[in-house]
């Protein structure tokens, strides 16, 4: 039988749907939530992230502002930009791109963004707060894969769940979120012995590789939850230029009992939770001057 799809596309529609009427009551209460987007250099793919970033802010009624750098520029001048950002108090959120030019220390970058406005969830206040269930701002990739296995009503509390992948910005929030939410989770890296033995036991699977359809068929349990989070494009043969995920979706579908597709699935979620966290940040910045 073929698996549930879990469409991020639908879902997102509708939090997005959510978030607009959120970010009105808010600008009629005379806090606009505001994203403020730094981009350094010309890397094709991160003006493309932003772009969507800014163009998701604007059909929510979220404001957003783009500050743009040439590739070459002094971090002094970015640091300065993120400084006069931190004091502003119409700005709620604020995100640097990655990655960023050889001459950044990416880390004191990420550190330099005020805490209450880190919407991307990579302040290390912000990871420590997650890690010990304290109120934060979640990564928005394992924050939008948690929303849509919430969606999709799969049980997470007492699942086995096994995460492929140990990045800061995917798999290890992805596992610290399963496991506050009563998953026991098992995070699979290279230099994992068995992965398929870990796999095939597994409720829930997230798969955070950059590697096309690396898990296959023969690696899922039968009825287990499948969420694909890589987004790779194909190289080679008839199938070149098209995106993939980590998951080899057609095989795995007949197998699982549920699956989230590439594209359509992770990818519009990530965006929808930026712009969640915006909005929560302008909600707290409200209720914090009383308004
Ligand atoms: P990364 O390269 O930082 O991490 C990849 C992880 O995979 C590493 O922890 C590594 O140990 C693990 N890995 C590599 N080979 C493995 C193997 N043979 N067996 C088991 N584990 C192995 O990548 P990332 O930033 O975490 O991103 C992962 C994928 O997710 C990429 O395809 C990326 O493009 C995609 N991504 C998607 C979104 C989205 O919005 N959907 C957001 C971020 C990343």
């Amino acid at each position: 039988m073929s698996a549930r799809i879990l469409d991020g596309n639908a879902l997102s529609v509708q939090v997005r749907s959510q978030l607009a009427d959120a970010a009105a009551a808010l600008s009629a209460r005379g806090v606009q939530p505001c994203l403020a987007v730094i981009l350094v250099g010309g890397d094709p793919a991160s003006a493309v992230y932003v772009r969507n970033k800014v163009a998701a802010c604007e059909k929510a009624g979220i404001k957003s502002l783009k500050f743009e750098y040439p590739q070459d520029v002094d971090p002094a001048r970015v640091f300065e930009r993120i400084a006069a950002l931190n004091a502003d108090s119409s700005v709620h959120g604020i995100l640097v791109q990655l990655p960023l030019p050889p001459q950044f220390d990416e880390k004191a970058v990420l550190e330099a963004i005020s805490v209450a406005k880190d919407v991307d969830g990579f302040h290390a206040e912000n990871v420590g707060r997650l890690s010990q269930g304290q109120e934060a701002f979640f990564p928005c990739t394992p924050h939008g894969v948690m929303k849509m296995l919430e969606a999709a009503e799969v049980p997470v509390k007492g699942a086995d769940a096994v995460v492929i992948g140990r990045s800061n910005i995917v798999g290890k929030p992805m596992a610290v979120l399963l496991t506050n939410a009563g998953a026991t989770v098992t995070v699979c890296h290279s230099q994992t012995r068995d992965l398929a033995a870990h796999t095939r036991r597994a409720d829930i699977v997230v798969a955070a590789v950059g590697r096309p359809r690396f898990l296959k068929a023969d690696m899922v349990k039968p009825g287990a939850a499948v969420i694909d989070v890589g987004i790779n494009r194909l190289r080679d043969g008839a199938e070149a230029g098209k995106l993939c995920g980590d998951v080899d979706f057609d095989a795995v579908k007949e197998v699982a009992g549920a699956i989230s597709p590439v594209p359509g699935g992770v990818g519009p979620m990530t965006i929808t939770m930026l712009l969640a966290n915006t909005v929560e940040s302008a909600r707290r910045a409200a209720a914090k001057a009383g308004l």
